[in-house]
């Protein structure tokens, strides 16, 4: 299989050739396409795969139409540290080069003041840390209305962090209808009982 054959957008394609990537990992293959198609995708997938360009290219090339609302992201990436989130958004930069998309990072020890305004702006990708994103919606700073595509990356590092709780509420203010891609490196009890709960029919994919 080639990218060429996963119905990106030519402008995600064109960045993935800079990027030097010649043909698509198990994962892409197998949840590009799912995702493009607007299924829920469970990813059973280690760091290294090429997991989180399996979720940042189709988030491009669905969002790419479109622009966002003040205060109103059309999609969240929750991350269970920091380094993830800057890691993911840095990707996300990467594979975006040609698109014209805003992003905002959410993470502890940044001001508020500062993801205020880039929230106020309107983004099309908020990438977070849980706790911090439920710290702007609690101060009414941060609408999740119009949240389309709902991104969990390493569902097991947020259940060793205690962070499970906090993505059922965000899940819970979430108004659907909205897609999820949700990655862990393990399929836990407690894992497996959240997907059970909020994920609708997915694409299950181990790698
Ligand atoms: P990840 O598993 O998402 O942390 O990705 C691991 C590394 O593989 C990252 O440095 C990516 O830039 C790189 N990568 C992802 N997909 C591909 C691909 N299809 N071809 C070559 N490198 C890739």
């Amino acid at each position: 299989t080639k990218f060429s054959d996963l119905k990106l957008g030519p402008k995600v394609l064109q960045a993935i050739d800079e990027a030097g990537y010649t043909q698509p990992t198990p994962i892409q293959e197998a949840a590009i396409p799912a995702a493009l198609d607007g299924r829920d995708v469970l990813g059973i997938a280690q760091t290294g795969t090429g997991k989180t360009a399996s979720f940042t290219l189709p988030m491009i090339t669905q969002l790419a139409r479109g622009r966002a609302k003040a205060r109103m992201p059309r999609s969240l990436v929750l991350c269970p540290t920091r380094e993830l989130a800057a890691q993911v958004a840095e990707n996300f930069d990467t594979y975006s080069a040609h698109v014209k998309l805003t992003k905002a990072l959410l993470i502890g020890g940044v001001s508020f003041k500062e993801q205020d305004q880039l929230i106020d702006r309107g983004v099309d990708v908020l990438i977070a840390t849980p706790g911090r994103l439920l710290d702007h919606h609690e101060r009414g700073k941060l609408l999740l209305n119009d949240v389309k595509i709902m991104v969990v990356d390493e569902a097991d590092r947020m259940l060793d962090m205690g962070f499970i709780p906090d993505i059922e509420r965000i899940f819970n203010i979430l108004r659907r209808p909205y897609q999820t891609l949700f990655f862990s490196a393990t399929m836990a009890p407690e894992i497996e009982r959240i997907t059970n709960t909020f994920l609708t029919d997915p694409v299950r994919i181990e790698v």
